[in-house]
């Protein structure tokens, strides 16, 4: 198999590992000592685990950081990357996989700057410290879009919509009410939730709106007992389709390119989110623009902690509800771990022709499909505690995310 030696073939899957700082409640037990550190060297990204009473672990992904790393080195080290691999015309996906309290919506979300009072919202850098992946990533993905516009790129349109996964059934968060949604695919827009609302936005500001709505409608009826966001997988997902036309610089056939241009618009609904090209081959004339489609989805998981390996997934005919959650997160997590495991092989060259995989064992994995795997960027951030308090939850996290190299 090829070695790894060389970074030019950028694999489809990333982990980052990020360990939080301990919270004050983990400091004021007696029995918290710090037993989990991401340690970054020249020798690798590793997270080192003290388990009381056994050898330490070691752990080895594609970046480990430690308790001092903000929310702008996060940005950096994932959310910079992916949208820019957005814009290069990839579907990517970010998940934050945890136990709760590990960090997840921190990461993803953290605190969401006031939707920019005079329009014009802060540049992903000037964001304040706590502010999280999200509205950093739309913050440069706007400006990257505004460069590429004025360097004459193409026209953008985006569209984002955000859901809810929760006992295995979607909902739509941007339309509070609309639940049990389907999901379908066709050859033309591959998987897709039918009748989910999709809205354009403009700017940064107008996701970050929406980030406000989704995280509200996310939180209702919600107290610390009946934590529901802890049990449900957020959806946050964006599209960002590109025009152009089809033969740059040719300014001599404008006007009539421009009608053109226009009749074809009618065949794009906005919620119309089919990735890749291969449309806009409208018979006769030729295509005069090309369309190009990608997506982008964030996603805050439901933590970890009820999933255990061999847990039946059977029918949730007449359990509690409370069983009936524990068994949903668990098909969809432990989908989701089968489907990374395949992809990681894979991706390391391992077996022999193409691999079976299973996307469609779960709604959030069968969902994802498109932008899992393949030509997908996908990276999971594994958020952990440092404390001896969770070693076992850690341990589990670690796993679970585990590359082996
Ligand atoms: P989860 O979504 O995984 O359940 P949260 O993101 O809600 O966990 O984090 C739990 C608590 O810890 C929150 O109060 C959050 O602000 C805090 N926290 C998590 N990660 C960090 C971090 N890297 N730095 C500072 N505080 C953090
Ligand atoms: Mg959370």
């Amino acid at each position: 198999a090829g070695s790894d030696s060389g970074s030019a073939v950028e694999d489809c899957i990333q982990v980052v590992i990020r360990v939080r700082p301990a919270s004050s409640l983990e400091q004021r037990s007696a029995e918290h000592f710090v037993a989990v550190r991401a340690l970054e060297g020249p020798t690798g990204r590793h997270v080192a685990v003290e388990v009381p009473g056994a050898q330490p672990q070691v752990f080895k992904y594609d970046r480990a950081l430690p308790e001092r790393a903000g929310q702008e080195e996060v940005f950096e080290a994932v959310g910079r990357p992916t949208v820019d691999a957005c814009l290069s015309g990839y579907c990517a996906t970010v998940f934050a996989y945890g136990q709760t309290g590990a960090g997840k919506t921190h990461t993803v979300t953290g605190s969401l700057p006031q939707a920019a009072r005079g329009r014009a919202a802060a540049a992903a850098s000037d964001l304040g410290p706590t502010v999280g992946l999200a509205p950093r990533m739309f913050a440069h993905l706007f400006e990257r879009l505004r460069e590429e516009e004025a360097r004459g790129g193409g026209q953008f349109r985006v569209a984002a919509s955000a859901l809810e996964i929760y006992n295995e059934a979607i909902h739509d968060l941007l339309a509070p009410g609309t639940r049990g949604l389907k999901l379908c695919s066709d050859k033309r827009r591959g998987v897709y939730v039918e009748g989910l609302k999709w809205e354009a936005v403009r700017d940064a500001a107008d996701v970050m709106r929406l980030l406000r709505r989704g995280d509200a409608a996310r939180r209702v009826g919600e107290n610390r007992i009946n934590a529901r966001s802890s049990r449900s997988h957020g959806v946050f997902s964006v599209t960002v389709e590109r025009t152009t036309p089809r033969d740059a610089g040719g300014d001599d056939d404008g006007a009539g390119a421009l009608g053109s241009l226009e009749r074809a618009d009618t065949s794009a609904g906005s919620s119309d989110d089919q990735g890749g090209g291969g449309d806009g081959s409208g018979a006769g004339s030729g295509p005069l623009r090309e369309r190009i489609v990608s997506r982008l989805h964030l996603v805050d998981l439901a933590g970890s902690e009820r999933t255990y390996s061999g847990a039946p997934a059977a029918s949730p005919l007449g359990r509690s509800k409370h069983q009936r959650e524990a068994a949903a997160i668990n098909t969809s997590l432990s989908a989701l771990g089968r489907v990374v495991q395949v992809l990681l092989q894979t991706q390391r060259g391992g077996g022999g022709g193409p691999a079976h995989v299973p996307y469609r064992d779960s709604v959030l994995t069968h969902l994802l499909k498109d932008s899992l795997g393949g030509n997908a960027r996908t990276t999971f951030i594994g958020n952990v505690s440092p404390s001896s308090l969770c070693v076992k939850e850690t341990l589990s996290t670690l796993s679970f995310l585990r590359r082996a190299k």
